[in-house]
């Protein structure tokens, strides 16, 4: 069949869809949104809900060597100061002279082509701002003219626990979700009684204050990650951490998302523990490369930290052989995930003199697997549509509708990336068939009733 004409995509259709679709609304959107905090609508949590059930599929149940976990978000206020949180986790912040707009200044130089992280002091952000204030605009008002940057601090506080009202020690919102896993590396181990080396895997909220959130999903201050740490003896980590960024890299190709818009980009400024640094960027539409999920090589800077300030030792024996393992990570926001894959999904085709827009979402990922539509909304045939319909709500992810014609039906589905559609029309009175239509080919089978949810369950699983 002839390839329909392809329309180039923009960001700004993919935002606008999300939130016409119920994917993705502003969070407290009639206080007047609160930025970087979005809610997932109907659809969106479906979406996000098969991303996040393939992802602990590939990386937990199907592996004998991980273990899962889901721990408390809330933790004790030492493990930020041992973690190097509370002092070190911060970005460059800089304010507009003229209108005090806040800017992140790695990011800001990164933009303009300098090498630039928010791992570097302040000094030396300082000397690069200095040496680049001309090319550097301000978002809001078009000056440039900011003060000088310094580090600021993206944990965020609360008051749990905390009736005073004074302020004790302060318990922070978790600045990643990785540390609930160190937290549990004993008990994982004393309780599931892993052979080394292993994994523990878990997906969880992070809260960081980010200074400018912006581009919709990808920076946002609330947000989900889905974390892997894998624990090996010292020094055995080249290896593994080739095997562990190969097996990401086909992660996100099993997913859905096409390899010439994948790349791979290793970090030139690493944290003084870290040995090794990479991440997976992803071709977002108008935003372009950017940072998808990060492999690290940490040493054995985190069990060694967490070993010192809580005096458990978290040293593994293997054998008589006692050591503190070293880490290998890969860290992913699910938001970001999620915006790859509508960004690979969204279409926009002409079809004839028509715009078609569909989300050519992988099957295993569309929120809605299967619509059924009655031709018209006549009893005779919505009767038996919905009856169908009641049938295979347990077996698929289904919709019924019967509003508007059909095209426009088939249009709305097309919208909201569903595979199939299964129209009952007169003739299924009489012959016990229903038409289905294909979301991508727009090809249109007839299907005997009895043979139907063999024939979907094909389609969808293939
Ligand atoms: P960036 O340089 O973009 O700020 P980072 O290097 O600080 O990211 P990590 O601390 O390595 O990010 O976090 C691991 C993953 O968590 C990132 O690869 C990204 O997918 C996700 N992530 C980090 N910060 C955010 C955020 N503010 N909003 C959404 N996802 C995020």
């Amino acid at each position: 069949m002839e390839e329909n004409k392809k329309i180039e995509k923009t960001m700004d259709d993919i935002i606008s869809l999300s939130k016409r679709k119920g994917f993705v609304y502003q969070g407290s959107e009639i206080y007047g949104g609160l930025a970087g905090a979005f809610d997932f609508g109907p659809l969106g949590v479906e979406l996000l809900n098969n991303i996040r059930s393939f992802w602990w599929k590939e990386v937990v149940q199907k592996r004998e060597d991980y273990y899962g976990l889901d721990s408390a978000m809330f933790k004790h206020p030492k493990v930020w100061e041992a973690s190097g949180h509370t002092s070190g986790f911060s970005d460059p912040l800089a304010e507009c002279r003229n209108c005090n707009t806040r800017i992140r200044v790695d990011k800001e130089l990164m933009n303009i082509g300098v090498v630039a992280d928010e791992k570097m002091s302040e000094e030396e952000i300082n000397k690069l701002f200095e040496e680049n204030k001309d090319k550097i605009k301000c978002h809001n008002c078009g000056k440039k003219d900011f003060s000088r940057a310094r580090n600021f601090n993206m944990l965020i506080k609360s008051n749990y626990g905390d009736f005073t009202e004074k302020g004790s020690e302060p318990v922070y919102l978790p600045g990643e979700a990785c540390q609930g896993i160190y937290l549990n590396f004993k008990n994982v181990i004393d309780s599931m009684h892993p052979k080394f080396p292993f994994g523990i895997a878990q997906i969880n909220k992070a809260f960081r204050n980010e200074i400018s959130p912006r581009n919709f999903l990808f920076r946002c201050r609330e947000f989900e990650q889905a974390d892997t740490q894998y624990f090996i003896r010292p020094n055995e980590n080249k290896d593994k951490y080739e095997e562990i960024k190969q097996e990401r890299w086909q992660w996100y190709l099993d997913l859905g998302l096409s390899e010439e818009k994948l790349r791979w980009h290793q970090h030139e400024n690493l944290v003084f523990y870290a040995k090794d640094a990479w991440d997976i960027e992803y071709n977002y539409p108008t935003y372009g490369f950017d940072e998808l999920e990060g492999i690290h090589d940490r040493t054995d800077y985190d069990l060694t930290q967490h070993s010192k300030f809580s005096g458990v030792d978290l040293s593994f024996n293997e054998d008589g052989n006692k050591f503190v393992p070293w880490i290998l990570e890969t860290s992913v926001g699910l938001g970001r995930i999620f915006l790859a894959v509508l960004s690979e999904a969204y279409t926009k085709e002409q079809v004839g003199d028509e715009t078609r827009v569909v989300l050519k979402f992988p099957k295993k990922l569309a929120p809605i697997k299967v619509a059924f539509l009655p031709l018209s909304k006549k009893d005779e045939l919505a009767e038996p549509t919905k009856e169908l319909f009641n049938s295979m709500k347990d077996k698929f992810v289904c919709q019924y509708d019967e509003t508007q014609s059909i095209g426009k039906r088939y249009r709305r589905q097309d919208e909201i990336g569903t595979p199939y559609c299964v129209t009952f029309d007169f003739d299924s009175l009489e012959d016990n068939s229903v038409t289905v239509r294909d979301r991508d080919t727009m090809e249109q089978e007839r299907i005997k009733i009895e043979e139907l949810e063999d024939y979907l369950t094909t389609k969808l699983n293939n």
